[in-house]
């Protein structure tokens, strides 16, 4: 069967090896933001509709996961748009859990449609949902999303806040920063104050590293990005561009790789566990644990909510265990 609404599997650093499910044809959206990947929006909507059949998709997900099971971390629900729109969205969400419930299942949101219950509801069932807060105030807002006629920042914000109340599995939360917009000192308060209240799993800040819809659209410096994570701190916040990823690979050489093997054969870690032991961040610790992983001498596994590392049995053999 030739796949047209399933992608990958491909490598996401966030999510393991992730099996991607495109639920809205290009390019369907209630924004229309700057820093876009897929491209400028054709189809401004708030309205949900069945924009692609959801028994095409489930079909495709049951021919390729009924064969030969792929080696997938998790099932993410993404793609050229914005995928709540899609109405059908619940009962793939449940064909899945019924049928393969042994795979997990995330979805990336720009959190415009959390304000209605019903797609919130569709969305509790995912292990992992990250959703979008780009902005605190309209003006912004609308610089940085270009929003379709109605959907106001306020929308977004107690979107999120709803849902965090009724959701109980791993919320990490993206901010994407363009910097002279979205970062002042009153904004950056805004966002600070919101996510002490909402408590997200984690905050993620993101920044333009490749090119976006709009050319006006820059990087802010490293320098600035460490500062805003710095100003978010004590909550779990962590740089995920990919200019950091570079910068924290470097870095990474100075975490003793031997001293995190020793502490693995001990007992399993997460990666949060990891930080607080070697004062990094969360980048770091998976840049290191990358390297390890692609040595064969640590492995990533998942129980219950929560990401572990742990040596393979190859290393322990290593070792005469
Ligand atoms: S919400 Fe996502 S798909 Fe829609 S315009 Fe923004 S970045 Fe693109």
């Amino acid at each position: 069967m030739k796949y047209k609404h399933l992608f990958g599997p491909i490598l996401s650093r966030r999510l393991g090896m992730s099996l991607g499910v495109d639920l809205v044809p290009a390019k369907i959206c209630n924004l229309d933001c700057v820093y876009c990947e897929c491209g400028r929006t054709t189809d401004k909507t708030i309205a949900l509709d069945t924009y692609t059949d959801p028994d095409q998709i489930i079909a495709e997900l049951d021919d390729l996961l009924g064969g030969t099971p792929p080696q997938i971390d998790i099932i993410t629900f993404t793609g050229s748009g914005e995928p709540t729109l899609n109405i059908g969205l619940g009962k793939i969400e449940k064909f899945l859990r019924d049928k393969y419930p042994q795979y997990n299942l995330g979805i990336l949101t720009n959190s415009g449609l959390l304000t209605n219950p019903e797609v919130r509801q569709n969305l509790l069932g995912f292990d992992y949902v990250l959703p979008s807060l780009d902005a605190m105030f309209e003006d912004s807002f609308i610089r940085v999303n270009n929003p379709v006629d109605g959907q106001k920042c306020d929308d977004i914000i107690e979107g999120i806040r709803s849902f965090a109340k009724e959701y109980k599995g791993i919320m990490w939360v993206e901010v994407f920063i363009l910097p002279g917009v979205n970062d002042t000192p009153e904004e950056l308060a805004a966002f600070k104050t919101f996510f002490e209240k909402v408590r997200p799993t984690r905050i993620q800040i993101n920044s333009m590293d490749r090119p976006g819809t709009c050319t006006w659209v820059q990087a802010p410096p490293m320098e600035r990005l460490i500062e805003i994570e710095s100003f978010f701190k004590p909550l779990p916040v962590e740089i995920i561009s990919r200019k950091a990823k570079e910068i924290d690979f470097a870095k990474s050489s100075q975490i003793d790789t031997e001293h995190c093997i020793d502490a693995l054969f001990r007992r399993p870690l997460t990666p949060e566990d990891m930080c607080v032991s070697y004062s990094c961040s969360i980048n770091e610790i998976d840049a290191v644990m990358d390297h390890l992983i692609s040595a064969g001498r640590v492995e990533k596994i998942r129980t219950g909510n929560r990401f572990f590392y742990r040596v393979t049995e190859l290393e322990k053999k290593k070792r005469g265990l």
